[in-house]
């Protein structure tokens, strides 16, 4: 039997991997989710490779999802000159307004209001805090004045965090409100966002969404700044995943506090039912070499073990050398990890005994617990929204989660999510048909075999469509 990863691959892509070859090259090796970045991609270039990515879905019948990840009030440095190196010591300017090419000694950054929010003393962060600057002038309107710290080579486009200061940007850009409505005419399956503040800058982006999709299109905030951490609960509300954006995160905090972050946003994750993604320097040191770290290794395997549904690579596949190599050695981290007896997440029934889906949330729970005590290998459920497939990946049974629906937009979506992998079925004959037929497909698609207990979670009767209300326990 074909062994299949629960915990899912998030793949950045970018120069390294755009071609459609490396793109198949990717999902062949086990990428599930495919992530367009906004901060670098243009609409023309993101607008070929969905489409590839849709082509070679039908020719390899796999779910790749797209993911958009959205810039937010991302600063960047503009462009550089080449061997570009900031001396430590030397004196560099820092100027907003119209954008031009920096060099060692200007830089240009995207943030009109830096002269007014920062204050003397603080300290610049760039490319993920490599660099360090101190501000020493506040010069005019649009120019600071900083000394440098630790110097480095800088290359254009480089992230710039400010960790002290408090920042005046709103959390939808004018390119971000661009590449969102891009990204809901291209209907792709997840949209995320960048330095997410507060539970109102998920709900204007689901707004902005809505307004050019008929349907919703899941949002993901990335949790990257120390308000986003504070202000979780209040934008777990709004969320329908989060990710760990550690380079950051790591960046605007103290990183030594990541870790403990990393498992608490994990544990609201599930407690929510909710996808959470591990994000960033996973196996950082594949940009150049053929093999990971030792602790990178345990950085994926502690991520797997805290409960993430799936890990992300950024540089790693969009620019680094080995982008295929580095999915093979995720996937073999992953393989080695995720099945083991020694992995438990703290599991508590659901309490919101009150709420409308109560009845499905309950019923979710519980055929896990039966998938566990039976041994049996898999769950299956038909949904037309998808939301069995979140309540049962979250309770991370040791078995596959197998959903069919005739709802053919979530197929990709639910790639994402934990376990789960999603067929196309749109029979209503009859109850027993159905589980006839899903376990069929199950069992041609290498996923159950003869004598096989598998956990059937349907709605009955089956023609409306309804909530899952049924649990039952079938033989292959
Ligand atoms: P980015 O987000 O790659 O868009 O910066 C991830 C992170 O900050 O970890
Ligand atoms: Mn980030």
């Amino acid at each position: 039997m074909r062994r299949i990863k629960k915990t899912k691959i998030i793949a950045t892509l970018g120069p390294a991997s755009s071609s459609a070859e490396s793109i198949e090259n990717l999902i062949k090796e086990g990428v599930d989710v495919l992530r367009i970045n906004f901060s670098h991609s243009t609409h023309k270039e993101a607008e070929n490779i969905i489409k590839e990515i849709r082509k070679i879905n039908d020719s390899l019948s796999t779910n790749t999802a797209i993911l958009a990840d959205l810039q937010g009030p991302k600063l960047r440095i503009g462009e550089v000159s080449e061997n570009t190196e900031l001396k430590d010591g030397d004196n560099i300017i820092i100027k907003t307004g119209k954008e031009f090419k920096g060099d060692g000694k200007t830089l240009y950054l995207n943030y009109n209001n830096l002269a007014k929010d920062i204050k003397k003393g603080e300290k610049i962060l760039i490319d993920d805090g490599k660099i360090i600057l101190k501000v020493i002038d506040i010069d005019k309107k649009n120019q600071i004045t900083a000394e440098v710290i630790q110097g480095g080579i800088l290359s254009s486009n480089k992230g710039f965090n400010l960790p002290n200061t408090n920042i005046s940007q709103p959390a939808l850009t004018e390119k971000d409100i661009e590449d969102a409505i891009f990204s809901a005419k291209q209907n792709v399956d997840w949209i995320a966002l960048s330095f997410v503040r507060h539970g109102s800058d998920i709900e204007s982006l689901i707004k902005l969404l809505d307004q050019n999709t008929n349907h919703r299109i899941p949002v993901i905030a990335k949790i990257e700044k120390p308000e986003g951490v504070r202000n979780i609960d209040e934008i777990m509300k709004f969320a329908s995943g989060i990710m760990v954006a550690r380079g950051d995160l790591g960046v605007e905090i103290n990183a030594a506090e990541v870790p403990l972050i990393q498992k608490k946003l994990v544990n609201k994750a599930k407690k929510a039912r909710i996808p959470v993604i591990i994000a960033t320097q996973m196996m950082e040191s594949m940009m150049k070499s053929l093999n990971p770290n030792r602790a990178e290794v345990n950085d994926v395997a502690n991520s797997i073990m805290d409960g993430a549904d799936a890990v992300m690579l950024s540089g790693e596949t969009s620019v680094g050398e080995h982008p295929v190599e580095v999915i093979k050695s995720i996937s073999q981290i992953i393989g080695k990890v995720e099945n083991s007896d020694l992995i438990s997440l703290k599991h508590k029934h659901p309490t919101d005994y009150d709420s409308e889906r109560f009845i499905t949330k309950s019923v979710c729970y519980y055929a896990a617990k039966i998938a566990n005590d039976t041994k049996a290998k898999a769950i299956s459920t038909l949904t037309n929204s998808g939301y069995t497939a979140y309540q049962i990946s979250s309770w991370r049974p040791k078995t596959h989660v197998l959903v069919f629906t005739s709802n053919k937009r979530i197929l990709t979506q639910l790639n994402l999510l934990w376990g789960v992998k999603a067929f196309y079925y749109d029979g209503t004959e009859s109850t027993d048909r159905t589980i006839e037929e899903i376990n069929k497909i199950a069992v041609e698609n290498n996923l159950l075999q003869k004598d096989d207990k598998v956990i059937n979670l349907t709605s009955m009767p089956i023609e409306k469509k309804g909530m899952v209300n049924t649990v039952r326990v079938s033989k292959i």
